[in-house]
């Protein structure tokens, strides 16, 4: 967005012709001196529309004017080149002319090298080449050749052209010698950009404007610094292009203080004032994180494009200003989608996807912008987040409607929503409609198989995304890992985990080792678990801790419970959960003295524990939950429809399951509040109250879903023949007359 639109530009056609003489000059003892002063020939340059410039190349035709190259020639370089551009006549024109001068050909190179299709400009080279001896390019062909190399960044096309370059007569040339260092450094050719830089004997502002623009670019940023200094020192004095070069590259460090040191040395030096690098100024300090600066810069521009708006508006999200923010929007001139979209997608990368939804919904009533890729993946991604089906089906079909551009980027994203919201069935469709499938497409549809407990689905479609040549990434093994450990397919999952490397080439990183301790550790088999820390190559973090701890949670094992909370306390002291996990499995032996020893020091850390939140979606609205919740409207009707339900699984052998209590700290502490006041227990009981039967009731719940809740959910499905989804922080539950799809295996 904000960067985008700063100009990169170190061939910008204007600052070369303030430094060479214009084409035309050479020209006009080229050719007969008549034909040049000819009427006809001077009314062109007079000419101030396309329609004119035909009118005249009629008259051309007619008088015969058009057989003299010069004169046809001109009119070729009037429709390429002048403001009035029309490259395709040109093109049409040139093809007419039987023996197109240098000054034509030059004309059409250079037009095409700024065109849609630089390509073009190398194709016509080759014509110039192969078709006329006697005309040979000159230090006015080449930088546009050059050119067309860098913009299609054909390295073997540009070596060549330097080949050329050496060989011509001409002597060094700074524009050509200029056009290399850039040609070199849109390669990414940064070493052999320096030596052709270093080569020019007498440099210019754009030669050092191009190779402070190629580090500017690149992962050495802060080389343009440097160079930038050197610049200083030869006593060159740099234009608005170095300053905004500069500012790239302090914005790509990060660095706020080199950021302000060049702020005020523009100030100092009188350089500022341009649109372009108080925008590359407010892009500076927005992605550097300094909100003030960026405001009072914004405050003080005279000119303000939606650029400029834009940026402040995302300084402001980033900062976590919501209010100003939404303040900010709303003053906006205009509200482009790039806006809306800052706003969408700030509030979804920051964790906010209720308010992303909001302002989504906004934009749609407001037909103020018509969302774009961007604005329909963020949502998307704001959909699945909180289980918003509706909206997100609504996206779909508005993808649909408009006939947007199914991207894998937005298949991949359609494929999350559904699979998160449930709706695995709708995922599939997706998948099977997309016919050209990247390795995002195939893993996002592993990661839906593993979230609703399809492990064998998962390899299945691993094996079909084989046979389909794409090649799986890291992303691709976590998702696969993850089915194999949620279904227990331990046996794949090792073979998965060692071929990975072996057969990928993919280097298993701590993801993928945590997947592989929960899997071994669900299974039960610790040692080996322990045994893969031990051997990882990287230092384990706490997901591995968690990962291992969770494991022993499921199977009561105190000792390695013992020393995975105890690396898990050393890493993340404020982990409430690795507190939690302990003393439920100390509780469950009835080692009060533990459990009581862990409370205390819960408390002298001051830990607050995260608080089990449930919600259900009815008629497009969120309704949310937490334990023994009295605060929604029907709140009344929901606990008697609870008190009517228990008495009907009762009659159906519910038992309920004590020993959750101490499962479920992480919900409540005490045990005197009953089992059945947790907070998925509500929304699914208000799910029965307001869905139809027809409806499936869509829960999802912050927290691990505890074994009671499953157990109810279980009972509910069959004794109320409703299908209940379930979504917990880890995984789906499906239940389905009187089972779940996790098989109890969770
Ligand atoms: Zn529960
Ligand atoms: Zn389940």
């Amino acid at each position: 967005m904000a960067t985008g639109s700063i100009p990169i530009t170190t061939l910008p056609p204007h600052q070369h012709i303030s430094h060479h003489p214009p084409p035309t000059s050479i020209t006009i003892n080229n050719n007969d001196r008549y034909f040049s002063n000819h009427p006809t020939t001077l009314l062109i340059n007079q000419c101030s529309n396309s329609n004119q410039l035909k009118q005249i190349h009629a008259q051309m035709l007619r008088t015969g004017l058009f057989s003299d190259p010069f004169s046809a020639s001109s009119l070729v370089s009037a429709f390429a080149l002048s403001p009035l551009h029309d490259i395709d006549y040109a093109r049409k024109l040139f093809d007419q002319i039987p023996k197109p001068n240098v000054y034509t050909w030059n004309a059409l190179i250079r037009a095409y090298s700024s065109s849609e299709v630089p390509v073009q400009s190398l194709i016509i080279f080759k014509q110039m080449l192969y078709t006329d001896s006697e005309v040979l390019p000159n230090k006015f062909t080449y930088p546009f050749v050059i050119k067309a190399a860098a913009e299609v960044s054909d390295t073997r096309v540009g070596e060549c052209v330097h080949g050329m370059v050496v060989k011509m007569s001409f002597g060094p040339d700074v524009f050509v010698l200029n056009s290399l260092v850039h040609f070199y450094a849109s390669c990414w050719r940064l070493d052999l950009a320096y030596k052709a830089f270093d080569n020019i004997p007498e440099r210019d502002v754009v030669s050092w404007n191009s190779i402070i623009t190629g580090f500017g670019n690149s992962d050495q940023p802060n080389e343009a610094l440097k160079l930038f200094n050197e610049m200083y020192s030869e006593g060159l004095r740099p234009d608005k292009v170095t300053m905004t070069s500069v500012l790239t590259a302090c914005t790509k460090m990060l660095d706020l203080k080199s950021g302000r040191y060049v702020h005020s040395y523009i100030e100092r030096n009188g350089i500022g004032g341009s649109l372009n690098l108080n925008n590359a100024l407010l892009d500076m300090y927005t992605k550097c994180g300094s909100l003030d600066d960026a405001r009072k810069l914004f405050d003080k521009m005279c000119e303000k494009d939606i650029v400029s708006w834009t940026t402040l508006l995302v300084a402001y999200v980033k900062s976590e200003e919501y209010v100003m923010a939404k303040r900010h929007f709303e003053m906006m001139p205009k509200q482009d989608i790039a806006a809306w979209n800052a706003l969408i997608s700030g509030y979804e990368q920051n964790g906010m996807a209720k308010e992303a939804l909001v302002i989504f919904n906004e934009l749609r009533r407001s037909n103020k912008a018509e969302p774009d890729e961007v604005t329909l993946v963020s949502s998307l991604s704001a959909c699945a987040q909180v289980g918003a089906l509706d909206t997100g089906k609504w996206i779909h079909v508005y993808i649909k409607k408009h006939k947007v551009k199914l991207s894998c980027h937005l298949v991949t994203s359609l494929i999350d929503m559904y699979s998160k919201c449930g709706d695995l069935d709708k995922a599939l469709e997706v998948f099977d409609s997309c016919l050209n499938k990247d390795v995002f497409v195939w893993s996002a549809m592993i990661a839906g198989f593993a979230m609703h407990g399809r492990g064998v689905d998962a390899i299945e479609c691993f094996e079909k995304m084989n046979e389909d040549n794409v090649n799986p990434n890291g992303v691709t093994f976590t998702n696969l890992l993850c089915a194999c450990s949620h279904t227990g397919l331990v046996e794949t999952g090792r073979d998965l985990f060692k071929k990975m490397e072996l057969v990928y080439g993919v280097l298993p990183g701590v993801k993928h080792y945590a997947c592989m301790v929960d899997m071994l550790g669900r299974a039960g088999f610790f040692d080996e678990a322990i045994e893969l820390i031990k051997t990882m190559p990287m230092a384990p973090l706490g997901s591995i801790w968690r990962a291992l701890l969770g494991a022993c949670k499921l199977h009561g094992n105190v000792s390695v419970a013992e020393l995975a909370s105890a690396r898990l306390l050393e890493l993340e002291p404020w982990n409430h959960g690795a507190y939690v996990v302990l003393s439920n499995i100390y509780a469950n032996l009835g080692k009060w003295d533990k459990v009581a020893m862990i409370r205390k020091r819960m408390k002298d850390v001051g830990l607050k524990k995260e608080r089990g939140c449930s919600s259900i979606e009815v008629d497009g609205v969120f309704h949310e939950f937490i334990v023994g919740d009295n605060t929604h409207t029907q709140s009344k009707s929901i606990y008697r429809k609870l008190n009517e339900v228990f008495e009907r699984l009762k009659l159906n052998g519910y038992e309920p399951n004590w020993s959750q209590v101490l499962q479920c700290v992480e919900e409540k502490d005490m045990q005197e509040q009953a089992l059945h006041l947790h907070s998925e227990k509500l929304a699914i009981v208000f799910g029965l109250i307001r869905l139809n039967k027809s409806q499936p009731i869509r829960v999802m719940k912050n927290l691990r879903v505890c074994g009671d809740c499953h157990n109810v959910a279980k009972l509910i499905s069959k004794v109320y023949d409703r299908e209940i989804l379930l979504r917990d922080r880890y995984r789906f539950h499906h239940f389905k007359a009187g089972d779940c799809s996790c098989k109890d295996y969770w």
